[in-house]
């Protein structure tokens, strides 16, 4: 709450140090302390609901989908046959509202450490968190880093690290050992796609994600978007496949403008996942 100062929330923070984005609150919704993280929910006249744990920006009503819908179809439509998809995080339900939209997919299993962030979801963020009832979905509670160690070889077809921040409870969920796990539970051609920070201030991280990636999968690439609530108002994707016989930057199945619409999927189009592989700066490219 010492975020919020004069009605405003200010995201101050050492990640993304000397600026600052800020929201003004029109109404605080929750402010509690779970086991792992400060959680604040509120509302704001421009962007809707907003969720914040630690201090940072998890995602706002009005921005949503272009994170959720990019993490999720990305990887799914660089598959050949996905059936199977793990989400780790993604407490709040919009990954998972995606993911279960394939007619392909027919499970998707989310683990997420912190219940309270799903249950804060179902009741002030219905949007994101229908997905959470529906028949595909399988919900885990606890450590994603623990939750792949105990998992089969070869579970899924493609792994969605929709975490919070390299800080705290997701700082594990950024380092080789993981990614080496992660591997591990991949199916031949599997996809993992995970959230990796951002081309303005991130480089150190990015640069050392490509670089442990680049030694674990033969297929490695970065996408970056305009998030309008994330610091720079921008955010990146790393996506690394088993196989070395997908092209990220060609999505291998295809949705119409019809079938978009009927799933209710408003961001992504085959267009925009060709674009995201485009808009990555030459000397941020030459850096990786
Ligand atoms: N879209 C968001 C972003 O990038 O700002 C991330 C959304 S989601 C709310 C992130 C979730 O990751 C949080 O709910 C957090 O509790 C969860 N998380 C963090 N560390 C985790 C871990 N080790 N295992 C499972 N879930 C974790």
């Amino acid at each position: 709450m010492e975020l919020i100062v004069d009605g405003w929330f200010h995201e101050k923070n050492s990640m993304w140090p000397h600026q600052a984005t800020s929201l003004e609150v029109s109404e605080v919704l929750a402010s509690e302390k779970s086991k792992y993280q400060d959680i604040l929910l509120f509302k704001n006249q421009a962007f809707g609901t907003v969720l914040v744990l630690d201090g940072a920006i998890q995602l706002t009503e009005k921005d949503e989908r272009v994170y959720n819908e990019n993490i999720v179809h990305i990887p799914i439509m660089s598959h050949p046959n996905p059936k199977r998809v793990l989400i780790i995080g993604g407490g709040d339900g919009g990954a998972l509202r995606e993911a279960v939209k394939h007619p392909s997919v027919e499970e998707v299993v989310m683990c997420e450490i912190d219940e309270r962030v799903i249950e804060l979801s179902k009741k002030y963020l219905p949007g994101l968190s229908a997905g959470f009832s529906h028949p595909k979905a399988k919900v885990v509670i606890g450590d994603a880093v623990q939750y792949i160690k105990e998992c089969a070889d070869c579970s899924f077809d493609v792994i969605v690290s929709d975490t919070s921040d390299p800080v705290g409870p997701a700082e594990a969920l950024f380092e080789k050992d993981h990614y080496t796990l992660l591997k591990r539970v991949l199916r031949p051609d599997g996809i993992l796609c995970s959230q990796a920070g951002c081309i303005w201030f991130d480089l150190e991280i990015i640069q050392k994600m490509m670089k442990f990636s680049r030694e674990l999968f033969p297929t490695v690439d970065y996408a970056t978007f305009n998030v309008p609530t994330y610091p720079y108002g921008a955010l990146g994707f790393l996506l690394c496949c088993k196989s070395n016989e997908i092209n990220f930057k060609e999505p291998l199945r295809t949705l119409s403008h019809k079938d978009l619409d009927e799933l209710d999927i408003s961001v992504y189009s085959q267009e925009y996942h060709r674009g995201v592989f485009l808009t990555v700066p030459r000397y941020i490219k030459n850096a990786m």
